[in-house]
């Protein structure tokens, strides 16, 4: 089977667009999105719409909690908060009731989903850096051979061994072989942040057991100018220009 995992939309319905056609081309037999729909873009509701129909399974976000009424953010800063007031006014009331229900993980024989670290998926913890993944260590047993994550917007692959050891994979094109167990993250469709302005997801063969990492180019210029015409702070467009 082959299951395209994508993450962190953020309201890009330009992003999620190209996406949606790049996965037509490369046939796929599943779509799991793993969360944060919404909150820093300008569609909101058009991109929960798309969402719905293209994913089996689409898990919550931390967006997603916070504009849902299952997460307090008034803790975030200012920007990022006033973003979220923005998405709770032009969210339809059918889409926030879909948001709330979303659940944290989900898993599928030897693969796990998850919008942050799986441990405690509810704290929303990072994985982005080798450290990080080596703090899994303790709950090895406990992880599934295969785990998908998103929120750090980073395209990264980490191989954890039963000693508690941690191996950073380079490439775009990973092999998940022998007894180590993998962390994929799986980068962000409409608000990357590794200087690849380019839309983000992955592609996993359960049969080879391989995840390829794709990039595909939009229309950063139309996404951006709803951001500038919207009631949002000006970076979260300008950001899109330079895959930040
Ligand atoms: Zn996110």
């Amino acid at each position: 089977m082959r299951i395209a995992v994508l993450s962190d939309v953020h309201a890009n319905l330009e992003a999620l667009v190209e996406v949606e056609a790049a996965l037509g081309r490369l046939r796929v037999d599943r779509v799991v999105c793993l969360g944060d729909v919404v909150g820093y873009g300008a569609s909101p509701n058009a991109c929960c719409e798309r969402v719905r129909a293209l994913a089996s399974t689409t898990l919550l976000g931390n967006h997603d909690a916070a504009v849902s009424g299952r997460m307090d953010y008034t803790y975030y800063y200012d920007a990022a908060r006033q973003a979220l007031d923005w998405t709770v006014r032009q969210l339809d009331p059918d889409h926030v009731a879909w948001l709330r229900s979303l659940p944290y993980t989900h898993r599928a024989d030897d693969v796990t989903f998850s919008h942050g670290s799986p441990i405690l998926p509810g704290d929303f913890d990072y994985i982005f850096a080798v450290e990080q993944a080596r703090e899994l260590a303790p709950h090895f047993p406990r992880l599934s051979p295969v785990t998908f994550i998103g929120h750090s917007h980073l395209c990264k692959a980490f191989a954890l061994d039963a000693r508690g050891d941690a191996e950073d994979l380079a490439g775009t094109h990973v092999l998940l072989d022998g007894t180590r167990k993998f962390i994929l993250s799986v980068g962000s469709v409409g608000q990357p942040r590794d200087y690849d302005s380019r839309a983000s997801f992955v592609i996993y063969d359960t049969e080879t057991r391989v995840v390829d990492f794709h990039r595909v180019p939009y229309d950063i210029e139309a996404a951006a100018q709803k951001i500038f015409d919207a009631d949002l702070a000006l970076n979260f467009g300008k950001r899109l220009f330079l895959g930040v």
